[in-house]
């Protein structure tokens, strides 16, 4: 009997066990699965916490509920993972695995004490993050009572998982704010480490415009070196200051520290993988699924979906002798939330930006691509629904196709274009 070992049983690794089974041989496969947390989040779900969109109980499921029958599922944390031995020792009784095949969708997780003084005196005072449950949580109860002030979102540095979440939680503070009729005393500042609102020209401009018309005001390349709790100020390397009431802050992202503790990543402990095939660059036998590979793609559940089937095909192609060839194009999409029952969606890959248009089809979309629309908004509803009953359980998507397309896709400046590739 063969193992097929299978860290994280988040997106990635719920999804590639519900992919797999049906695809290898039960006598001949052992399919393993390891997690340390009982509870499956939608993270997306963490933005509309604070803004009481979403309710915490509709945002999470038990994680054995989507482990599909056949597949082992282990409740505990990772010691070790040895690539050189093939083997992975878990914290729970010590117990050691030894595996044919390793799949690691360990994930990005913040880490804010990375970042001096933001765990000083006013972490979850009036300094939250909304990338974990917890602080999402912590911060709608604040958000319930607060009276207003600045309130600074800082992007701490990146790459950070979902790298527009930032952008629409002043979107969508803008708007809960003046629904409660309290937009005239909140000043609204988005503070980020990149030029603009986004990393991809066309996008930053349309996204820098919307921001300017909510009057929230940029920050542009600010590389936070310091949080001062004392005073309530942050500092940037280059000595700029922004003072706030109220901090939401995006703090650092990193891999798993098991990464790190195995000698297996960068400095931000993501594990170099091929962009095409989802191979671990350095072990054959390694697969890196979702936010744990180095990808120049954005860190997105999108993108996983979008993932999975080049990496099944590769690693069956592996198993079996033959080449790899199936190509993953690094096809990502987001919707951004921009208030007011509207929404944005983007759609690039690892060579084409973001271009506005239609999506999937053109003429009758029926999405808009880089423009405001309310079918945009229930489309990013809709991703919950298909999230928890769709993607999850493996299912194709037949109406998403995995591979990029520039139909339905405008490209009036190519000759700009091809100068960002
Ligand atoms: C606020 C926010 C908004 C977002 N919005 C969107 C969106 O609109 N659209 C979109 O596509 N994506 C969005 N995302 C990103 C998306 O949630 C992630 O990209 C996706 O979940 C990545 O999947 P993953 O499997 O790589 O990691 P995860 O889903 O995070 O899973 C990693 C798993 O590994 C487990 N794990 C880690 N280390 C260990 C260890 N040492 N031992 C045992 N288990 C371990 C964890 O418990 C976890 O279950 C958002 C994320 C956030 C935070």
């Amino acid at each position: 009997m063969k193992t097929l070992l299978i860290l994280g049983a988040g997106t990635a690794g719920t999804m590639f066990a519900n992919k797999i089974i049906r695809k290898l041989d039960r006598h001949e496969w052992k399919i393993i699965l390891v997690d340390k947390d009982e509870t499956h989040y939608y993270q997306p779900g963490y933005l509309f916490l604070p803004f009481e969109i979403n309710k915490p109980e509709e945002i999470i499921r038990p994680k054995r509920k989507f482990v599909p029958a056949g597949v082992e599922f282990v409740l505990s944390d990772i010691e070790q993972i040895e690539p050189g031995a093939n083997k992975v020792t878990l914290t729970k009784d010590n117990r050691v695995i030894q595996y044919d095949y390793l799949i690691i969708a360990t994930g990005t997780d913040i880490r804010p004490e990375q970042v001096e003084g933001m765990l000083g005196g006013g972490w979850q005072q009036n300094i939250f993050d909304f990338y974990t449950f917890d602080g999402a949580n912590k911060l709608t109860n604040f958000l319930k009572t607060w009276k207003g002030g600045r309130m600074v979102v800082n992007v701490a540095e990146v790459p950070v998982k979902c790298p527009v979440a930032p952008l629409e939680f002043v979107f969508l503070a803008d708007w809960y704010f003046t629904r409660r009729g309290m937009r005239d005393k909140v000043e609204i500042i988005y503070s980020t480490p990149l030029p603009g609102a986004f990393t991809k020209p066309v996008a930053t401009t349309l996204l820098g415009n919307i921001l300017e018309e909510k009057g929230i005001h940029v920050e542009a390349e600010f590389n936070i070196g310091e949080v001062n709790s004392s005073n309530n100020v942050i500092r940037s390397w280059d000595d700029r200051e922004i003072p706030y009431d109220l901090l939401v802050a995006i703090p650092t992202n990193m891999g798993d520290p098991v990464i790190e503790r195995s000698g297996m990543g960068d400095e931000l402990n993501y594990i170099a993988t091929n962009k095409h095939t989802l191979q671990s660059e350095q072990w054959e036998n390694i697969w890196v699924l979702g936010d744990a590979a180095n990808l120049p793609t954005s860190k997105a559940g999108a993108v996983v979906h979008y993932q999975m089937d080049a990496a099944i095909e590769n690693l069956l192609a592996h198993m079996g002798g033959r080449e790899l060839k199936a190509s993953f194009d690094g096809h990502a999409n987001c919707f951004i939330e921009s208030g007011f029952n509207k929404g944005l969606l983007l759609d690039f890959n690892y060579d084409v930006e973001p271009l506005p248009g239609l999506f999937p089809l053109p003429v009758v979309g029926p999405f808009k691509l880089l423009g405001e629309s309310m079918f945009n908004h229930w489309g990013k509803l809709a991703f919950g629904w298909m999230y928890w009953h769709i993607m999850l359980k493996g299912i194709d998507v037949p109406f998403l196709p995995n591979d990029f397309s520039m139909t339905g896709k405008n490209a009036p400046k190519l000759v700009n274009l091809n100068q960002t590739l």
